[in-house]
């Protein structure tokens, strides 16, 4: 049991196919106890049936774009835990017509909006849990390849990616201090809702099988492990990393 005896939140569940959703299970599995966000009502009918499959969950509507509804939804967390160990933040936006045609065509909006759902919430999240992560803490976000080569059709989340990690980095300086330590995972290829709004998400999933050296599909439940051993004392030492989850793929020229 990993994470027995530890509390954490993860942002990001939208349905069961979402990465979020994996780990939370793998975390509740490891002994946790894991409050789920859910971005609106229309999505909460689902999170709440999935919270279903695990020991006390706790659930909070929460849209990491309005400071108000963090606050709101930090501050019902800690109504009902004194602390919380983890954060995950598994969120990622970028209006549809901009991860298609040409990086060069982003409008001033689909870039502001990108880099504010998909890299700015991770500071204010953090920002909002250090207060909570009194006994040390760790923080795992979700990143892509994109942010460092040029994915087609990838475009302005790539570059919303590029920020987030460096994010990863200036939060784990920052809050090293506290103990609490700040990482990605970036994950191959993986259907998903937010993977199906990527124009040639099917012809990426194969390149990506035919060259990963480990030759196959990224499973999910390898990112939720990867993500869990991060969240728990077995990651201790690390922070300020991008650990890629992803076969291999991103060691190979072509
Ligand atoms: P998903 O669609 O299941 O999850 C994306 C989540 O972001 C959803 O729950 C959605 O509600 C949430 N979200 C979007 N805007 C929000 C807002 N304003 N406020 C609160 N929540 C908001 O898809 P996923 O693939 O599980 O995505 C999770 C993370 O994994 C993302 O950061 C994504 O970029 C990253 N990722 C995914 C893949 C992949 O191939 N699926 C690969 C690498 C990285």
């Amino acid at each position: 049991m990993l994470l027995s005896g530890k509390r954490g939140m993860v942002v990001g569940v939208a349905n069961k196919r979402s990465i979020a959703w994996a780990i939370a299970k793998k975390a509740a599995d490891e002994g946790a106890q894991v409050a789920l966000s859910y971005q609106n009502e229309r999505l909460g009918d689902n999170v709440r049936e999935l919270a279903q499959e695990i020991k006390d969950p706790l659930l909070v509507q929460m849209d990491v774009g309005s400071d108000s509804q963090i606050v709101m939804a930090f501050d019902n967390i800690r109504k009902q835990w004194d602390r919380i160990d983890f954060l995950v933040h598994a969120v990622a936006y970028a209006p549809r017509h901009a991860l298609d045609g040409r990086f060069v065509e982003t409008s001033r909006e689909d870039f502001r909006v990108a880099q504010d759902i998909s890299a700015y919430s991770l500071a204010a999240l953090s920002r909002a849990a250090q207060p909570l992560m009194t006994d040390g803490g760790s923080i795992v976000t979700l990143s892509y390849l994109g942010s460092e080569r040029v994915v087609p059709h990838y475009n302005v989340m790539g570059v919303a990616k590029a920020s987030l990690e460096a994010s990863v980095r200036y939060l784990a300086y920052d809050l090293g201090e506290s103990n609490i330590r700040v990482n990605a995972v970036s994950v191959g290829p993986i259907k998903t809702l937010a993977a199906s709004g990527i124009s040639g998400f099917g012809s990426m999933l194969r390149h990506h099988r035919t060259r990963a050296p480990l030759q196959k599909d990224v499973e999910i439940e390898e990112v939720a492990d990867a993500a869990v051993f991060l969240l728990s004392g077995m990651g201790r030492g690390i922070t300020g990393q991008v650990i890629y989850v992803d076969g291999g793929y991103n060691i190979m020229a072509d």
